[in-house]
C-alpha cells in the first residue's frame, strides 16, 4: 500500500443531470477506489483514494466512459493527502453562494433506448406511460427555470415523487438516480385529449387519449399536439383533405410541412436517406433532416405536405408521446409549428387554445409546462457533409468553443431574420434557440426573455453588446436601450465570414464570400454579394456584384419580377428583348417599375445575390411572387439540370474608388488595399434571357446560371489570391444553403489549391450572424486593449 495516492477533481462542462455522478461512483467502485463525488457550482467534484495504478486508471476512463449526454470540457486535478477511510460516498450538492456558476444545462434529448424498452414492456410500471425519461434522455433546456439544474427550478416542481420514483431518484446505483424529470403514472403529468374549446374526449383510466388521437387522425382531424418545446399541428400525412385544410387554416401557402416518420424504414421508404443521413435522424438531437423525396413517397405523403419539393423534412419520434402516437396512427404524420403564418411557436397552454383553436380540431395536452420555446432544428445531409439550417432543440445550449478567449462578456444580439443572439464569456460561446424573425411584439419578447433567461441560466453579465448596423433593427434598438455596457456595430457580412471562422476554429485572414439576401452596407447601399478579405476584427470590401435598383424597395423582395425587371434594364440597355413572358405576365405595373428601376425612384441599390438568383428565377417563370423567404431561389435550384455542363461567363471589372460613407471605425471597414473587383451580375441574366428566346429549356438555363456563378466566385477568388496571397476561402450567407451552387463553388476552389471552410456548427443563413459578431466583439476588444 505504499503507493497509495489522494486525487481531488474537479470536472466542468455538461456534467450535472446527465448521469454523471452514479457514473463517477460506479467507475470508482468498480476500480476499489474510496472517495466522493457531488455537485456544486462549477459542475462536478470528486476525490478518490486508492492505488496510483487503479487512480491514473480511473482518469484514463473517465472521458471515453461518460454518460452519452454528458461533455466534458475540462478536468484539474491536485493532490491531496490519504486519509485512508474506505468506501465511496456521492455528496450532497454545495449550493454557490454569490460564486459565478460555470456548470451547463445539457439540451434536450430523445428517449433512449432503455426507456423506450420499459415503455413497451406491460410488466413494467411505466409500460405506455408518455413521459417516461431517465438520466440519459428526456426534457433538459426546456423545462429549466434557473440554475443550479435540479429539480425544485424546473417545471417539474409540482410533481411530488411518489415512493417508488423518490427510491430510484436517491439511488445512486439506478438509470433515475438525480435525473431531474422522473415521474411515473402515480406521480407525474398526465395526458388528455380535449376539444377546441377545452372540453375533455378522452383521458386516463377512462379511456386512452393517445388511441383517440390516432383515431381523429386517422379521420383526417387537424391535431396540436404539446411537444418538448412547443406546440405541433399534427395530421395524417397521406390525408390530403387533412393537409390541405392545415394549410389554409394555417395561412400558410406554400413553405413545406416537415413529416416525422414511425422509424428509420420508413424515412428510408419515402428519402434517398445516406448513412449520414440516418445517423442524423436517430441521432438523440433528433433534427428535421431534409432529404431528396423518393417516388415511394408520393403514395404515401399528400401533395399538399410539400408542393412543388423535390425534398421532405423528416424527424422521427423524440418523446415517449411521441413514439406512442406514431405507433398508434401507423403511417407518417405531418408535424408542423403550432402557429398561424409568421408567430412564433406557441409553447404555453392558454396561448396554444387561444392561437390554435381555429387550426386544430383536438388538443393532445398535459400539464407538464415548456419554460422555454424551442422549436425544431433543421439540418441537411449531402455527400456525407452536415450542415444545420436551424439550430434550436436538440443543440441549444450547448456552448461552442471559441478562440482565442474573449477578453470581456459579450452579448450578441444577432440579425433581424431567422434571430439568434449568442452569450459568450471566455472560451465559451453559447449561441441562442431560434427566435425566430423580430419583425412582431411577440417575438421581440422572445428575444428579450430568452436574453435574460440565458443570462441568468450562464450567469454572465455582458459588458460588451454587438449589434448590427441598421438602426432600425429592433434587435439593434435593443442594444441601444441597454445601460452601462459598450456598443459595438458590426456590419453584417462581416459577421457572416466570421462566423464561419468561429465555426472553424480559425481566425484568419481569408477570403470571404458572403452571399445572401439583405444586409446593410456601409455605403449607404443594401449588400447581399460580398467578396471581403476578412479576420476577426475587420474586413476590407474586395470585391461585389454589380448593384441594380430594386424598384420599390422591399417589394421587390416579395415580387421577384420586379427584380428581373432590373436586371433585364441593365442587361439591355435601352432595348429590352421584345418577347418576354415575364414581362407579359406581369404587363400592368411593368412599364411603372421598369421606369422606378431606371430612373432610380424608390429602387434602393443592392448588390444581393439572393436578388440575383431571385431575378433568374422570374425571368424563367419559376415564381414571380414567393410566400416565404429564398422561395424562388430554392426552386431554381430545383429546377436546375445537374448534369447540364453549359455555363455563363460574367464579367469582372475594376471597382470605382469606394466611399464608405462614415459609419465610421465600429463597422471595422477597412480602406482598400488594392483595386477592388465589380462582378456583372446582369452577363448572367443576358444570356439566360437569349437561351430562354432561343427556345433553350429552363432546366438547361437554369443549370448554366448555377455553373456560371460558381465559375465567377471562383474566378473572382483567384484573382483576389493573386492580389493578397490568401489561399483560403470562407463561404457564408443564406445563398449557400444551396447545395448545387455549394458543391460547385468548392470543387472549384479545391481544383484550383484553396482550401475551403464552410459551416457545420452553425447555420449559414443568419441564424449564424450572433456567433461571428460575438467573436468579432472580442477580437475588436483585445486590439483596443
Ligand atoms: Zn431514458
Ligand atoms: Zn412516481
Amino acid at each position: 500500500m505504499s503507493d497509495r495516492i489522494r486525487l481531488g477533481l474537479r470536472v466542468e462542462g455538461v456534467v450535472q443531470g446527465v448521469g454523471f455522478r452514479p457514473f463517477v461512483y460506479s467507475l470508482a467502485t468498480g476500480l476499489g477506489l474510496a472517495g466522493l463525488v457531488g455537485n456544486d457550482v462549477d459542475g462536478v467534484f470528486a476525490e478518490v483514494e486508492g492505488d496510483a495504478e487503479a487512480v491514473s486508471k480511473f482518469l484514463m476512463l473517465l472521458k471515453p466512459q461518460a454518460p452519452p449526454l454528458a461533455t466534458i470540457e475540462h478536468v484539474s486535478t491536485r493532490r491531496l493527502a490519504p486519509t485512508g477511510a474506505a468506501g465511496f460516498v456521492i455528496a450532497p450538492s454545495l449550493p454557490g453562494g454569490q460564486r459565478q456558476r460555470r456548470t451547463l444545462v445539457p439540451a434536450d434529448s430523445a428517449t433512449c433506448a432503455d426507456c423506450l424498452r420499459e415503455l413497451a414492456d406491460p410488466a413494467n410500471r411505466r409500460y405506455r406511460y408518455p413521459f417516461i425519461n431517465c438520466t440519459n434522455c428526456g426534457p433538459r433546456f426546456t423545462i429549466v427555470r434557473d440554475v443550479p439544474y435540479d429539480r425544485p427550478l424546473t417545471t417539474m416542481s409540482g410533481f411530488v415523487l411518489c415512493a417508488a420514483c423518490a427510491t430510484e431518484y436517491h439511488d445512486p446505483a439506478d438509470r433515475r438516480f438525480h435525473a431531474q424529470p422522473v415521474c411515473c403514472p402515480d406521480c407525474g403529468p398526465a395526458l388528455v385529449l380535449t376539444s377546441a374549446d377545452g372540453t375533455v374526449l378522452a383521458s386516463r383510466p377512462d379511456a386512452d387519449p393517445v388511441a383517440a388521437a390516432a383515431g381523429l387522425l386517422r379521420s383526417g382531424a387537424v391535431l396540436a399536439v404539446k411537444g418538448l418545446g412547443g406546440y405541433h399541428l399534427v395530421v395524417h400525412a397521406g390525408n390530403e383533405a387533412a393537409a390541405a385544410a392545415l394549410r389554409a387554416r394555417k395561412h400558410r401557402e406554400d413553405k413545406p410541412f416537415a413529416l416525422m416518420v414511425p422509424d428509420l424504414a420508413t424515412a428510408r421508404l419515402l428519402c434517398e436517406a445516406d448513412e449520414t443521413a440516418d445517423r442524423l435522424l436517430a441521432s438523440p438531437r433528433r433534427p428535421i433532416v431534409l432529404l431528396l423525396r423518393r417516388p415511394a413517397a408520393d403514395g404515401l405523403v399528400a401533395a399538399a405536405v410539400a408542393p412543388g419539393n423535390r425534398q421532405l423534412g423528416l424527424m422521427l419520434p423524440y418523446t415517449p408521446l411521441h413514439h406512442l402516437l406514431l405507433e398508434a396512427v401507423a403511417s407518417p404524420v405531418v408535424a408542423t409549428s403550432g402557429n398561424v403564418s409568421d408567430e412564433p411557436i406557441a409553447y404555453t397552454d392558454t396561448e396554444a387554445l387561444q392561437r390554435l383553436a381555429r387550426i386544430a380540431d383536438a388538443f393532445l395536452v398535459h400539464d407538464r409546462a415548456i419554460h422555454i420555446r424551442t422549436d425544431d432544428s433543421v439540418v441537411r445531409a449531402s455527400g456525407g457533409r452536415e450542415s444545420v439550417v436551424r439550430r434550436s432543440r436538440g443543440y441549444v445550449p450547448e456552448a461552442l468553443a471559441v478562440s482565442p478567449d474573449l477578453p470581456r462578456p459579450v452579448l450578441a444580439c444577432g440579425a433581424e431574420l431567422k434571430n439568434t443572439f449568442c452569450l459568450a464569456e471566455g472560451s465559451r460561446a453559447v449561441v441562442s434557440h431560434h427566435i425566430g424573425d423580430l419583425e412582431n411584439a411577440e417575438t421581440l419578447r422572445s428575444f428579450t426573455d430568452g436574453i435574460e433567461h440565458f443570462r441568468r441560466l450562464l450567469d454572465i453579465t455582458p459588458e460588451l453588446v454587438a449589434h448590427d448596423l441598421h438602426p432600425e433593427y429592433l434587435s439593434t434598438k435593443y442594444a441601444a436601450g441597454l445601460a452601462g455596457v459598450d456598443l459595438l456595430g458590426v456590419q453584417h457580412h462581416h459577421a457572416h465570414i466570421a462566423s464561419c471562422l468561429a465555426d472553424n476554429g480559425a481566425a484568419g485572414p481569408v477570403i470571404g464570400v458572403a452571399f445572401d439576401g439583405t444586409g446593410y452596407g456601409t455605403d449607404e447601399t443594401i449588400w447581399g454579394g460580398e467578396f471581403l478579405i476578412a479576420d476577426l476584427a475587420g474586413f476590407e470590401r474586395a470585391g461585389w456584384l454589380a448593384p441594380v435598383p430594386m424598384p420599390g424597395g422591399t417589394a421587390a423582395i416579395r415580387q421577384p419580377w420586379r427584380m428581373a425587371a432590373a436586371y433585364l434594364a441593365a442587361a439591355f440597355p435601352g432595348r429590352l428583348p421584345a418577347e418576354l413572358a415575364v414581362r407579359e405576365r406581369n404587363e400592368g405595373r411593368w412599364a411603372a417599375v421598369l421606369a422606378m428601376a431606371q430612373r432610380g425612384v424608390n429602387a434602393p441599390l443592392t448588390s444581393s445575390a439572393g436578388r440575383l438568383f431571385d431575378a433568374v428565377a422570374a425571368l424563367l417563370g419559376v415564381r414571380d411572387v414567393i410566400n416565404y423567404e429564398g422561395q424562388a431561389a430554392i426552386e431554381l435550384e430545383q429546377l436546375a439540370d445537374p448534369a447540364e455542363p453549359g455555363r455563363y461567363p460574367a464579367a469582372i471589372a475594376e471597382a470605382p474608388p469606394q466611399d464608405p460613407t462614415g459609419i465610421g471605425p465600429a463597422a471595422g471597414q477597412r480602406p482598400a488595399s488594392g483595386p477592388a473587383l465589380l462582378v456583372s451580375g446582369s452577363d448572367l441574366v443576358r444570356a439566360a434571357a437569349e437561351d430562354l428566346s432561343a427556345g433553350v429549356p429552363a432546366q438547361v438555363i437554369a443549370a448554366r446560371f448555377h455553373r456560371g456563378m460558381a465559375d465567377t466566385i471562383v474566378t473572382v477568388c483567384r484573382q483576389l489570391r493573386d492580389r493578397t496571397g490568401l489561399g483560403v476561402v470562407a463561404l457564408s450567407g443564406g445563398v449557400f444553403q444551396n447545395l448545387l451552387l455549394t458543391d460547385q463553388v468548392v470543387s472549384g476552389l479545391a481544383a484550383n489549391g484553396f482550401g475551403v471552410l464552410l459551416h457545420s456548427q452553425v447555420p449559414c443563413n443568419d441564424g449564424g450572424i450572433s456567433l461571428g459578431q460575438a467573436v468579432i466583439a472580442g477580437a475588436r476588444d483585445r486590439e483596443a486593449r
